[in-house]
């Protein structure tokens, strides 16, 4: 069909891409991809010849309203990332957003994203969870975003990179306190791994370890929830805020 078709596609084995994800890319007249040297990558092992353009943070806004018009005229185009899920963390949520307001037709073909995978293999609570995405590099800036986030009643769930890690765990650990915490790793590859503690205990350990190597999720458990206030307590602190 014409339309934009959002293609998932592995986070690290390549195997895990749908039959439909692989008939969707054999069959669009383009694929948008953020660097073309990876996507070729996956393509030629699939042995598919599509015609690759680059939609990426720098040139997206130029290159947007070519997108928009080529929808318009009828293509067939697909949208992958380096890996996973496009618009987590990647580029693609202002693309979808002007297709639906032109009324141009948008599909996803879901797969893989390291956002559920990590969540589901961290033994949190599911019901409810909060993705942060990548905190702030610099700390300030990244110890007021945590603050904003203590409250949130619900697992969170936070992209980081290898070099920065120790930082970031350092900066929850005191900002969120003894919660539990699960460092994903390498997801879906070989040395796939999964590291459960509380967050004070990995910040630790990994305060005297080498930067690890690879992707990573980080997972954290919600919040404890605050006790209901006492009748006694209640009019303790009543009585404390009219004084
Ligand atoms: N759109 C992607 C998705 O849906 O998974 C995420 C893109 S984001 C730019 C890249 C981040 O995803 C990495 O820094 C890491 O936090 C996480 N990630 C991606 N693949 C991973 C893997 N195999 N294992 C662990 N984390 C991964």
């Amino acid at each position: 069909a014409p339309g934009l078709h959002i293609v998932a596609t592995p986070i690290g084995t390549l195997a895990d891409i749908t039959l439909r994800a692989l008939e969707t890319l054999a069959a669009a007249d383009a694929v948008l991809c953020e660097d073309t040297r990876v996507t070729a990558k996956l393509m030629s092992h699939y042995g598919i010849g599509a015609r690759l353009i680059a939609y990426h943070e720098h040139n997206a806004s130029e290159m947007r309203p070519k997108i928009l018009a080529r929808l318009a005229a009828g293509d067939r185009l697909a949208l992958v990332s380096d890996a996973g899920t496009p618009l987590i963390s990647d580029p693609g949520f202002k693309l979808v957003r002007d297709c639906a307001a032109e009324g141009l037709h948008v599909t996803h073909l879901p797969g893989p994203s390291a956002v559920l995978t990590a969540l589901v293999l961290a033994g949190m609570p599911t019901d409810r969870f909060f993705f942060e995405g990548f905190l702030p590099p610099k700390q300030a800036a990244r110890r007021a975003r945590i603050a904003e986030i203590a409250r949130v009643p619900g697992t969170l769930v936070l992209f980081e990179t290898g070099p920065r890690v120790a930082e970031a765990l350092a900066d929850l650990a005191e900002g969120l306190g003894p919660r539990p915490a699960a460092l994903a790793r390498e997801l879906t590859k070989r040395f796939e791994q999964v590291r459960r503690a509380t967050l004070p205990e990995l910040a630790g350990a990994l305060a005297n370890e080498p930067d690890p190597k690879g992707e990573i999720v980080l997972v954290i458990g919600p919040p404890e929830e605050e006790a209901p206030l006492e009748g006694g307590e209640l009019d303790a602190l009543l009585a404390a805020a009219l004084a």
